[in-house]
């Protein structure tokens, strides 16, 4: 298969269409893009699209895709968020290669271009104060005003960058801005800052610099040094666009990039920004940035969803360029769709109640159970049957509502992979809580005997309550409780109800082993998957993934 031909089975979108047409046309004979993550916090589910879109088109193309750590911000930046990002970059299925590089790389050269610049009368220092800058801008409606420093020669200048470098002067006392336009109506070309002075330990460089460059001045210049020939990034980097063009078309670089901007996913239920997220963690609204109720990938992971899935989500969602919300129930299908094939089934009660049946013989036997309804090749498991169960507290109504299919005094329900049984009594502790329930079971009704076809209206699930485990079961939710969030108040807005801990859910026997991360649909129940921090050998703690059906709202 061609190139091309790998291509067109991905969904198309507008940056297919460019990079299919710079190929075509031989602008590019291959293509390099490059996925520009800030370390100062953990990657989200909006970084994954556009993890999928830059590396997704690199691979379809036969192109590079770049993995660049955007480190121009040492007090905001960790080793700690580095490591994690890789390890989330790896973990959604995609691989940098040899291709890891830091923005910090190349603080040598961007500094020379700087005082390339300079020389050629096209970047000064100025004195003026962060206060007085700001009110020297302007507005989007007046121009902005120009600094009483803006006519130093260029000697004077290098004179000063240098001794900037050298430690001279004190921080925020100078910066280095671009001499550009200050009447421009684009904001960003009114001169902007490219160096500041900032003592502050870098994670790369260490205390080798004390200025700084700015996100503006070093992106596009490290686009270059790397040969990157598509540049994409979100929307609300358009407005940069000319200033990206302008140090690229006023430096010697090795290359020209191209930036094309795409809307940023915004998914209902929850809040994306970085700052806030950390806002939460430091808060401790959240147990930390791996809380399954975060939309970061170490959250989602632990919360139970699949690369897999999450790749989806960012196909199905595809590229545009206007910026709209995603609605969380779409993030949701996807993985409920895949785990519909690919988790096996187990039984747990989540909320037990106790259930003998009277006529059920002294010991014990072994049912053996389809792992996947629809997939035999996960074969059967054996799971322990005896006189005494658990089924759901709330598979029982003493006086069922309307429409109640399951278990109600003198009904019958069928025990899933197990026999019909006959409701007798129900018995209540001293509260009037309902505490046992008696039945009769009816022998016939298992697989492969007579009655074995007798159809009965409820079938709930259960575990022997003497061979079952018990274990801790969290079922999580939406983080806020209000579709689009945004407001000054997003705090206001948090699910009081996105968590809720069960500390003695019964289950399987089979799931006492289970490994770190294994996924499982409990029957009836949704999609589970092993804590991978708190879990023990032989005690495993579950994290609901989802539900089996949307159910937000409609409780
Ligand atoms: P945040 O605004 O969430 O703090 P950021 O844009 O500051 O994120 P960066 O580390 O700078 O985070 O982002 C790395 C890349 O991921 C950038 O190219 C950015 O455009 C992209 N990105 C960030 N958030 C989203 C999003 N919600 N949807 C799509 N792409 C995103
Ligand atoms: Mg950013």
């Amino acid at each position: 298969m061609s190139t091309l031909d790998t291509a067109s089975t991905q969904p198309a979108n507008f940056i297919r269409t460019i990079v299919a047409e710079d190929l075509q046309s031989g602008k590019h004979q291959t293509i390099v893009t490059r996925f520009p993550p800030e370390p100062n916090g953990y990657l989200h589910i909006g970084h994954a699209k556009s993890i999928c879109l830059n590396f997704g088109v690199a691979r379809d193309y036969s192109g590079r895709c770049h993995l660049r750590f955007d480190d121009t911000n040492p007090v905001k930046e960790d080793v700690e968020y580095t490591e994690s990002i890789k390890g989330s970059v790896r973990w959604l299925g995609f691989d940098w290669g040899e291709d890891l590089y830091y923005a910090s790389d190349y603080f040598g050269q961007l500094y020379e271009w700087a005082e390339h610049l300079i020389k050629a009368g096209k970047a000064y220092v100025d004195d003026l104060s962060a206060e007085e800058m700001r009110s020297y801008r302007g507005t989007l409606t007046e121009p902005g005003k120009e600094s009483p420093f803006r006519g130093r020669a260029p000697e004077e200048n290098l004179d000063l960058f240098r001794r900037m470098k050298a430690g001279e002067f004190a921080d925020g006392s100078k910066v280095l801005r671009a001499r550009i336009d200050m009447a421009s109506p684009n904001i960003n070309l009114r001169d902007p800052v490219m160096y500041r002075i900032l003592r502050a330990t870098h994670p790369h460089t260490g205390d080798a610099w004390c200025i700084y460059p700015m996100y503006d001045y070093a992106h596009g210049q490290s686009d270059a040094i790397e040969g990157v020939t598509h540049s994409i990034c979100t929307l609300e980097f358009e407005d940069h666009k000319p200033l990206y063009e302008w140090f690229l078309t006023n430096l010697p670089v090795p290359a020209t990039p191209k930036q094309y901007e795409f809307a940023r996913l915004n998914l209902t239920y929850t809040v994306m920004s970085k700052r806030k997220l950390l806002q939460l963690v430091q808060d401790g609204d959240v147990a930390g940035w791996d809380d399954p109720r975060m939309p970061t990938l170490v959250g989602l992971r632990r919360r139970g969803y699949t690369p897999e899935s999450i790749r989806t989500f960012c196909e199905r969602i595809g590229v545009g360029r206007s910026d709209s919300w995603i609605d969380m129930s779409t993030l949701e299908e996807c993985v409920r769709e895949d785990l519909n094939s690919s988790a096996p089934r187990a039984m747990a009660v989540l909320r037990p109640l106790r259930l003998v049946l009277e006529n059920y013989p002294e010991g014990e036997e072994e049912l053996s159970i389809a792992n996947h309804p629809q997939n035999p090749e996960f074969g059967t498991r054996n799971i322990p049957f005896c006189q005494e169960l658990f089924i759901e507290e709330d598979d029982f109504q003493e006086v069922p509502e309307k429409g109640f299919k399951r278990l109600t005094p003198g009904g019958e329900v069928r025990l899933r992979g197990a026999y019909i049984i006959r409701c007798v009594s129900a018995e209540k502790d001293a509260d009037g809580r309902i505490s046992t329930i008696r039945c009769t079971y009816d022998p016939e009704t298992l697989s492969g005997r007579s009655q074995s076809d007798r159809k009965v209206k409820g079938v709930v699930h259960w575990v022997s309550a003497r061979h079952s485990i018990t274990a801790q079961v969290r079922l999580y939710d939406r983080l806020i409780s209000v579709a689009t969030p945004g407001g000054d108040d997003w705090k206001g807005e948090l699910n009081s109800d996105s968590i809720e801990i069960l500390d003695s859910a019964r289950l399987e026997p089979s799931l006492a082993e289970a490994a770190p991360e294994a996924r499982f649909q409990f029957e009836r129940q949704g999609y589970f998957c092993v804590d991978a921090k708190d879990s023990a050998p032989g005690r495993p703690v579950f994290n609901r993934t989802v539900t089996l059906r949307d159910s937000w709202g409609k409780k």
